[in-house]
């Protein structure tokens, strides 16, 4: 953080989204980054980002990379990074994140103050010592907090073994307005003395997060409802420290449609699954925007320029937004037909997932995409929908006969099939008139196209629904198509 921002505050609108680097980004946290942005930019204030990475077990690289990556994707850019770590500039034009892992040292430059100022103490209790107390406490009726033993020892204990440091919390009555659920009120006496700095030195996450939010001019703190509890403790911290009180508004909880919470368990709950499985990053923007927000005039379809120009705070809603499924395949879905073909089948080849799958048969890639654009929600739909295509599925042999046929008539009818198409020339086969008309003239005679049609659909595809089997020749070309042909007069020569 450079110099120049501590202890000033500014009266442009400076927001940031502090994430934990423990896991993948939760679909939350990434609602939460995006109405921080479209506040910021709506505003023409600063968005930033902050890694909250004090709880050195559960944080990871690899997650901090996860998330960062996530937020590329999703294309939400942040503008301030700090210009120095351990005395080496680290910004040069791209910022990194903050990371509080590597602000230690001024959070307790801070413990310091309290301390001096005997707003804050050291406590020699050990955990034996907090059991033994709360028990007695328990026993009496009252609330299970810290007695506040330690809070006027005038000396330390002879043979202290360790010591964190406890915050005096002020036995009075919180009240905050929060911009989404109005006036919140909290009964601090609640709380009892909180332990600030860990027995190994290291300062705890809500006394860092009001130091970091204070020294980056942080106007407004826009989290999950989730850390409302939070709140209280931080502005109790604020008033201390006499650092002025940012405006707070908690975002509601994104629910299932049984309004049950999404859980890890149940849901997909991190935001790659739904890159994973084919979600466009615009749609997801879009989707996110919606969790819990909505413009005046119900518009649904919004591109990032129109969710920044609409986007207002104060119609945040206060119930829980509720995860509709539906709605996300039918944003993708619009979000598909505006792009064209090349588009998506560069999309199709970006995405890693698939290439893990070894899908890049590019130019098989590009003949399926008009085919499934009407079948497909996401990207993956397209690899899935078209898999047949890349490989013919095992299918039973009794799949190939038509409603009222029988095995011999299937045969029979697949043999004209493939006699008659083996005359037509390979580049005659992109032709659908040649092909259409050498089908036709099978169908021709028959009560039914089915007879026909059906047999030849399972013998190309694999399956009971496909596009339009003739498309299905078109793209595999004649060699292929003959093969699943004869592939299918061998399995009806078995029934
Ligand atoms: N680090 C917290 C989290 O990942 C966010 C805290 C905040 O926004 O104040 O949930």
């Amino acid at each position: 953080m450079s110099n120049k921002q501590e202890g000033t505050r500014n009266k442009e609108i400076r927001v940031r989204m502090a994430p934990s680097p423990t896991g993948f980004l939760h679909i939350g946290t990434a609602r939460a980054t995006l109405f921080n942005w479209l506040f910021a930019r709506h505003h023409g204030g600063m968005f930033m980002l902050r890694i909250e990475d004090t709880d050195a077990e559960r944080s990871k690289t690899e997650y901090e990379i996860q998330l960062i990556e996530a937020l590329h994707w999703l294309g939400l850019d942040w503008d301030e990074g700090p210009d120095y770590v351990d005395g080496k500039l680290v910004s040069k034009g791209q910022f990194s994140p903050y990371r509080q892992s590597e602000r230690q040292e001024i959070y307790k430059k801070y413990v310091e103050q309290l301390l001096a100022e005997g707003k804050a103490y050291y406590c020699y209790c050990t955990k034996e010592d907090i059991e033994a107390q709360q028990q007695a406490m328990a026993a009496s009726g009252l609330p299970p907090k810290y007695t506040g033993h330690c809070r006027n020892l005038a000396e330390p204990p002879a043979n202290w073994q360790s010591r964190v440091v406890r915050f005096k919390t002020p036995e009075n009555k919180i009240s905050f307005h929060d911009l989404i659920r109005g006036k919140v009120e909290f009964d601090a006496s609640l709380l009892g003395d909180m332990i600030i700095t860990r027995s190994d030195g290291s300062v705890l996450y809500n006394l860092a997060v009001v130091i970091d939010d204070h020294l980056m001019g942080i106007t407004h703190v826009i989290r999950g409802e989730d850390h409302i509890s939070n709140t209280p403790k931080q502005i109790l911290f604020q008033q201390a420290l006499g650092f002025p009180q940012p405006i707070y508004g908690h975002l509601p909880l994104i629910l299932n449609a049984d309004r049950s919470k999404m859980s890890k368990r149940k849901n997909k709950v991190a935001l790659e699954e739904y890159r994973n499985a084919g979600y466009l990053s615009d749609a997801m923007v879009n989707f996110l925007a919606l969790l819990g927000w909505h413009p005046k005039d119900d518009r649904e379809v919004l591109s990032r320029d129109e969710l920044i120009e609409l986007f207002d705070i104060n119609r945040v809603q206060k119930a829980g937004a509720v995860f509709n499924q539906d709605k996300l395949d039918w944003l993708n879905r619009e979000y598909l037909k505006k792009m064209g073909d090349e588009e998506i089948l560069n999309a199709l080849m970006e995405n890693g997932a698939w290439r893990m799958e070894n899908r890049t048969n590019k130019t098989l890639l590009k003949k399926i995409i008009p085919i499934n654009r009407g079948r497909a929600s996401t990207l993956r739909d397209f690899i899935d929908l078209g898999k047949f295509f890349f490989d013919l599925p095992d299918y039973a042999p009794a799949m190939l006969v038509w409603k009222d046929g029988n095995a011999n008539d299937t045969a029979a009818v697949l043999k004209t099939l493939h006699e008659k198409l083996k005359s037509i020339s390979p580049e005659n086969f992109e032709n659908r008139g040649v092909i259409t008309s050498a089908v036709q003239e099978i169908v021709n005679g028959r009560l039914n196209r089915g007879e026909v049609l059906w047999p030849l659909r399972v013998a190309l595809s694999g399956q009971q629904s496909s596009p339009d089997p003739l498309e299905i020749m078109m793209v595999l070309g004649k060699e292929e198509s003959l093969r699943r042909l004869r592939m299918a007069m061998d399995k009806i020569s078995n029934i």
